[in-house]
């Protein structure tokens, strides 16, 4: 009767849960983590190679669909329900293509009218917040926006309409401040700015020059 032998693990080997192989420690790529003077070596979960498998996954794959994929998926998740019923049913998928276009150069949040930062930075935001969980009526996709995350902080628990009076009280808001600021301020251009001109010239000066800039 054969005997079966153990699988050929040494003690210097970890396993990696994706290739399901044992390797040398050194073939996981590792960081030290200090606590208080203590630091200890954390090794990464997966082999240099399947994280550079996963890396060129991520390059291929569809990123509009997939970050709409992971948020409906996790929206899913908080409210109890399969991934399939939002995307259908709630018809979440119309959000892939809004969500192409958000992540090209042209892409600029509806609010504020800024370029996002970087993916994370675009927000799917509910414009009527859900009463209840399971707010279907508010789940709909038809109730959602996308904003950058500053917008999206803005925005909160509030109402749509309490939200774009609030927004257009701080627009008027930042323009009278704004006017203010800029007819005390020197009306040269920042590019003509010499090191010399470090307080702002009296203000007649500044009306003279806006007068020949603009003349
Ligand atoms: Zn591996
Ligand atoms: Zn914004």
């Amino acid at each position: 009767m054969a005997v079966q032998p153990l699988p050929e693990t040494r003690p210097c080997e970890r396993l990696c849960p994706k290739c399901e192989r044992w390797k040398h420690h050194s073939r996981f790529r590792t960081w030290t983590r200090r606590h208080r003077s203590i630091s200890t070596l954390t090794f990464a979960t997966l082999c240099k190679d399947c994280e550079q498998i996963e890396r060129n996954e991520r390059v291929n794959e569809d990123r509009p669909l997939a970050i709409i994929d992971r948020r409906t998926a996790s929206r899913a998740r908080t409210l109890g329900v399969s991934k399939s019923f939002l995307w259908v049913n709630m018809n979440w998928s119309s959000l892939v293509p809004e969500m192409r276009a958000l992540m090209t150069d042209e892409g600029r949040c509806r609010s504020c009218g800024h370029a996002f930062v970087n993916e994370r930075d675009i927000q799917i935001e509910h414009r009527e917040p859900p009463r209840l969980r399971g707010d279907w009526a508010r789940e709909h996709a038809r109730n959602l926006g996308i904003f950058c995350q500053s917008c999206n902080n803005t925005k909160g628990d509030k109402s749509y309409a309490e939200w774009l009076d609030e927004q257009e009280e701080a627009r008027l808001s930042n323009e009278r401040h704004r006017s203010e600021t800029d007819a005390t301020a020197a009306f040269v251009p920042w590019a003509q700015l010499t090191l010399d001109d470090v307080s702002p010239p009296p203000l007649a000066e500044s009306y003279a020059a806006a007068a020949i800039l603009s003349g």
